[in-house]
């Protein structure tokens, strides 16, 4: 006799929506969370003022399975401000203009990349094997890059706006990460850039994870890490950091894919999956809020994926001061909690602005993470993405970073957290 129908390792919102899932077929269930909270990389907290997005931010209702939570439970959404000014390099002079002329720039680069987006990748919401996406996958995002036919001055801004979304050294990160955000909103990539980077939950998007942690009657332990999994193939058990033995009909583990090698799991882990966690994703870039003196006008900056940040912008504008969000592709660029190194690096674009405050979160240093959001390698898809899936004896997987159609954002790991669910409770009868 199982002290628990599932046990579910992680509380992020694959864990929350496979726990609210599974208690509503009337599972017994137990949710084991390392950190002491929920959300995982949906980490909001009060600071600068503002309710600050730590790790995930923006949501659309393009992103189906988030956006029918949002309606689920009633939760508002709203956006910061839209930019008045931007600002990018050409010929190594800072140009200031608008967005629509900064996308105008871009948009014969970013149209190049992504153009076959769509037939490489029709169904993205299934798995894709076709050969002609496999050949793609196995180039870098800096190799289709360097094979277009792009001014230096087209290439810099074109790259940059995707270190926005990577969030990786262009060079390490697969050329399947541009292909499936596109092919997620059907080829347009500006519908694509539109539906990753505006909308927000108004009351922070922890909001979110309570409301489905909420509903229903799983049980929740935080600050209880897993540090083993023992399985059959009709049960497990998982030892806790502090010896405790618990058993399950079944176990899901919601880890991250760069920690999931280091949980000592029996019979071992399948190797596919074992060597995609040990090579680990491409996401080692930094997120980083910077509270800065105002007034200010709303603005966008880009400079080149080679700076510590390459993308920056107002995300919140008061009449004293005013919160800007910033990106690099590299955590170890420079010292982000260093004021002085922070100011710095905001004069590639403009000189004016007095930085109060810095807030951010070290996802690639967390040992509960060790990435920010997931950016496959180049040929990570092909080798990895069927077998990451599949469960092994009693042990299934749900996380966002396995998802199919919006994989590494909230609504991967929403789709991940229903489909795993959903299969568990069939296994289970
Ligand atoms: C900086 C940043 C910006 C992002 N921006 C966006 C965005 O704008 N929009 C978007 O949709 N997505 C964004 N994402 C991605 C999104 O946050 C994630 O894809 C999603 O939250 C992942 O959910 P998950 O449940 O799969 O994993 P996680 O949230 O990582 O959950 C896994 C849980 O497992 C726990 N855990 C780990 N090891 C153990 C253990 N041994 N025992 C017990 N528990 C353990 C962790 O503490 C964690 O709570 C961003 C992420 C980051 C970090």
């Amino acid at each position: 006799m199982s002290d628990y129908d599932v046990i579910i390792i992680g509380a992020g919102l694959a864990g929350v929506t496979a726990a609210r899932e599974l208690s509503h077929a009337g599972r017994s269930v137990l949710v084991l969370e390392a950190n002491d909270r929920l959300g995982g990389r949906v980490y909001t907290a009060d600071r600068l003022g503002v309710h600050l997005e730590l790790g995930g931010n923006w949501i659309h209702w393009l992103q189906p399975h988030v956006w029918a939570e949002v309606t689920r439970y009633g939760l508002g959404v709203d956006r910061g401000p839209k930019s008045e000014e931007t600002y990018w390099i050409q010929n190594g002079k800072v140009v200031k203009n608008d967005l629509e002329g900064f996308l105008k720039f871009i948009d014969p680069g970013q149209r190049k990349l992504t153009e076959h987006a769509a037939r490489l990748m029709p169904r993205p919401d299934l798995i894709e094997t076709s050969k002609a996406f496999q050949e793609a996958d196995k180039l870098t995002l800096q190799e289709v890059f360097d094979s277009l036919d792009l001014s230096d001055e087209e290439r810099d801004a074109n790259e940059c706006a995707w270190v926005g979304h990577c969030n990786g050294p262009l060079d390490e990160v697969g050329y399947s990460a541009a292909l499936r955000w596109t092919a997620a909103t059907a080829g347009e990539w500006t519908t694509m850039h539109t539906a990753t980077s505006v909308l927000r939950i108004k009351d922070g998007n922890n909001t979110l994870v309570d409301a489905i942690a909420a509903d229903g009657a799983a049980e929740y332990r935080l600050g209880t890490p897993v540090v083993s999994v023992r399985h059959s193939d009709d049960n497990g058990e998982v030892t806790t950091a502090d010896g405790t033995v618990i058993t399950a009909r079944r176990i899901i583990s919601t880890l991250p894919l760069n920690i999931l090698h280091e949980l000592d799991i029996q019979p071992a882990l399948n190797l596919i999956k074992r060597a995609a966690s040990e090579e680990g994703t491409a996401s080692k870039g930094l997120k980083l809020w910077i509270r800065v003196k105002g007034p200010i006008k709303p603005f966008f900056a880009y400079s080149t994926q080679h700076h510590p940040l390459s993308v920056i912008r107002t995300e919140f504008v008061g009449e004293e001061d005013a919160v800007l969000v910033a990106f690099g592709a590299d955590i170890d660029r420079f010292d982000f909690e260093d004021i002085e190194q922070v100011s710095e690096a905001l004069k590639v674009w403009r000189d004016d602005l007095e930085v109060l405050e810095i807030a951010a979160h070290p996802w690639g240093r967390d040992p509960y993470a060790r990435e920010t959001w997931l950016i496959q390698r180049a040929g990570a898809y092909t080798r990895s993405q069927e077998e990451l899936r599949r469960s092994e004896g009693a042990l299934h997987f749900a996380s966002g970073d396995i998802a199919n159609l919006w994989a590494g954002f909230f609504d991967g790991a929403i789709e991940s957290g229903l489909e795993t669910a959903r299969n568990v409770n069939k296994e289970l009868g």
